[in-house]
């Protein structure tokens, strides 16, 4: 039996699936050259029986095509992060065990060399795929599909595995719930190794024979573009790339700002997710889009769980109900269920919940609580309408809808030359939702600029989890029992005159 997602495929065949610079894709496109990528993945074997391939290719239909490639040979998808320096490259690589690496041309060098050192299979999108295809692999929707890192207060990211199943039960749940169907057209334009861009849009798009238009990269202005050009029925973003088309919205004229309202007005849903979105961006934007943004909330470990309505009323600063196969609870630090009214810990049951942290058993079973997982995120039940607090731990940061943890910052940055001890927090930033800061305490004589500290961070670390600001302290705040005293860090952020 084939996969699902294969099957409703077939069944749009003519269909297009994907629209890049590059051109039109059908769905048809997809499952060939898929099955060819899947043959030339099995190469002598008949099932990758859930082998890692790990992939770096920028948005487009070689990723789709790859991606699906290795599902349909039996693997498990292992997608990089574009941005991603050779350390957290080679970290996720080494993690998950990858035995495959496929790259683009444009990543080659950075990944030939560690597919080599760690003699891995190495395959570039630009090498001709095999003209006939072998036979493929049944694959039971129970098997392990995806391996997703995510930042947690412990350590490393871990990988966050997710089966067929999971991602099936992810996506029908969202699909039911906002109606999605093969007439819809969404614009894509979020990162590629991250839920929000894998499950929300692309697999519920292809799971409804509808249309995703993929951009390579964002650029506020040809996000517009495409809106002007009236032919999307859905758009989905984190708060940051609202504040980024209302910025660009500000500064044009007045005839095109007609026609941005206009192409927005064109539009069925338009969605905002993976952070908080603030009160003032939700008004502005309804005040240029003529949409008030559904807000949702979810977890790269669950899935969506939590959704203002399609139809009926939505409130600002709310995240609504439990989605479709979602089941939710609050409880608090004895595990007790509180009342409405009352904050508790989110915690959530129910088929779009991942399977396990990838080859880290003790994790997995640290984050269920009488077999609920629990999210580490405060919510209050109001109205029966969900709103979200904030998180149990300051030292996980949300910056532009990326979740980043402080510690692993912090062990990084401790690694510098000229830097003691540090303390990274997230400070609240209309742009950003948070902003990574670091407050440093030099060795002593040291100086450290800002630009300096960045270019250095560039090699060790992903672009958003650098900080962006630094403060330069003669020691860290501290309570009694010697620990950094984080809302005290922050407060020194928000009172010095760096934070403007
Ligand atoms: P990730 O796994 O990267 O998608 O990050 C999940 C985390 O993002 C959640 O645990 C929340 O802390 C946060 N998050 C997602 N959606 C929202 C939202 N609508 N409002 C506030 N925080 C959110």
């Amino acid at each position: 039996m084939n996969l699902p997602l294969i099957t409703r495929a077939e069944e749009n065949n003519e269909k297009i699936a994907i629209i890049t610079d590059e051109g039109a894709f059908t769905y048809q496109d997809l499952l060939q050259i898929s099955s060819r990528m899947a043959t030339s993945l099995l190469k002598n074997v008949q099932d990758l029986k859930e082998q890692r391939v790990a992939f770096l290719i920028p948005p487009g239909f070689e990723y789709v095509a790859t991606q699906w490639g290795i599902w349909r040979a039996g693997g498990i998808a292992v997608p990089l992060c574009i941005s991603h320096p050779r350390p957290e490259l080679e970290y996720v690589i080494t993690n998950s065990g990858a035995a495959i690496i496929i790259a683009h041309p444009n990543f080659e060098d950075i990944l030939r060399l560690i597919a080599t050192e760690q003699n891995l299979r190495f395959i570039l999108t630009s090498e001709t795929l095999p003209d006939h295809v072998g036979r493929l692999p049944e694959i039971d929707i129970t098997r392990r599909a995806l391996i997703l890192y995510t930042s947690g207060t412990t350590g490393k990211p871990k990988g966050v595995v997710t089966t067929h199943q999971n991602i099936q039960a992810q996506v029908t749940s969202l699909t039911t719930a906002w109606e999605w169907t093969s007439s819809d057209r969404i614009l894509h334009i979020l990162p590629l190794h991250h839920i929000h861009g894998i499950i929300n849009v692309l697999t519920c798009a292809l799971w409804a024979g509808a249309e995703c238009q993929m951009l390579s990269k964002f650029d506020a202005e040809t996000v517009w573009n495409r809106i002007c050009d009236g032919g999307l029925t859905l758009f989905m973003a984190v708060p940051t790339i609202y504040v980024k088309l209302i910025a660009a919205w500000k500064t044009t004229s007045s005839d095109r700002q007609k026609s941005m309202t206009a192409g927005c007005g064109k539009m069925r849903l338009m969605v905002s997710g993976s952070a908080a979105l603030p009160v003032q961006v939700l008004e502005k934007w309804q005040s240029i889009s003529g949409h008030f943004l559904l807000e949702r909330y979810g977890m790269t470990e669950i899935g969506m769980a939590l959704s203002n309505p399609l139809h009926g009323q939505r409130y600002s600063g709310y995240v609504g109900e439990p989605l479709p196969q979602v089941e939710v609870r609050l409880v608090d630090e004895s595990g007790e269920i509180v009342p409405p009214g009352t904050p508790g810990e989110i915690q959530i049951k129910g088929p779009g919940v991942f399977l396990e942290y990838w080859q880290n058993p003790q994790a997995t079973a640290k984050a269920f609580q009488d077999s609920w997982f629990c999210t580490g995120d405060i919510a209050v039940v109001e109205n029966g309408n969900y709103r979200i607090l904030g998180r149990m731990s300051v030292d996980i940061i949300k910056t532009g809808g990326y979740k980043v943890s402080a510690l692993e910052i912090e062990e990084v940055l401790t690694t510098h030359p000229d830097i003691q001890e540090c303390a990274v927090v997230g400070v609240a930033d209309p742009e950003w939702g948070e902003r990574v800061c670091a407050a440093l305490v030099l060795q002593p004589q040291r100086q450290l600029k800002l630009e300096s500290f960045r270019g250095w961070a560039k090699e060790q670390l992903a672009v958003y989890k650098i900080p962006t600001k630094i403060l330069i302290v003669e020691e860290l705040p501290r309570n009694a029992m010697g620990k950094v005293t984080k809302p005290t860090v922050v407060e020194l952020f928000r009172a010095s005159s760096v934070f403007n």
